[in-house]
């Protein structure tokens, strides 16, 4: 006879735990095959793959283009000015940076902080595609032009779109100007203000945030 009675969620815990181990092996998996991918030319020119950073089991997603020099030199996304950009905002909504997940379109530092190009986009996308599907996020925020045309649009306009939750498959995104933008253009900081008390109101009641455009 066994000498504890086995509780009745002990199965479901057991199952959600394995799950859940089973997300971050996946997840960890794929940061590897990231690391050692040569798939474009990106890599020759950046110190590291940059792949991603946050919560696995996150509600909420950012996601930028690709590292510049202090994320390439430290191997985490949002890590330069426009990062403490970031982290102020995220402090204001007082959502905890380890809560959420933060990644970029892009791996690998493109030379000179320039935009990565199409071929570049289309050979890394798949990464951050599985990143989202493992990680499951229902909110996923687009920062910037590059990351709302490759998850949103292709023919989005962050200043038409930005503010507004867009319902693709079972998660809301939305596009809002990129940290970078906000320290060249402090005009726009009010903006992507705007943008995050929608956030804070859809992540708080995921069942009422806000309008949706299927
Ligand atoms: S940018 Fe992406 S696709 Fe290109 S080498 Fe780096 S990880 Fe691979």
């Amino acid at each position: 006879m066994s000498g504890r009675d086995a509780s009745p969620s002990e199965p479901e815990q057991a199952g959600l735990a394995a799950s859940g181990n089973d997300k971050e092996a996946e997840l960890d998996q794929l940061k590897e095959e990231a690391l050692s991918c040569r798939r474009c030319s990106l890599r020759q020119g950046c110190r590291q793959v940059v792949f991603g950073v946050g919560n696995p089991n996150a509600r909420l997603m950012l996601v930028g283009e690709g590292p510049g020099s202090d994320e390439d030199r430290q191997g985490e996304p949002f890590v330069g000015r426009a990062g403490q950009l970031l982290n102020r905002i995220l402090q204001a909504a007082k959502m905890n940076r380890d809560d959420v997940y933060i990644a970029n379109v892009v791996k690998c530092r493109p030379p000179n902080n320039r935009l990565p190009v199409q071929p570049e986009i289309d050979a890394c996308l798949p990464y951050l595609q599985k990143q989202i599907e493992l990680i499951d996020p229902e909110l996923v925020i687009c920062l910037g032009s590059l990351a709302t045309k490759s998850l949103i649009d292709k023919n989005a306009s962050i200043t038409r779109s930005r503010g507004c939750w867009r319902k693709i498959g079972s998660r809301r995104y939305m596009a809002t100007f990129h940290p970078a933008a906000l320290l060249r253009d402090p005009g726009k900081k009010k903006l992507v203000w705007d943008d995050f008390k929608e956030v804070i109101k859809a992540y708080n009641n995921p069942d009422n945030g806000g309008s949706v455009n299927e």
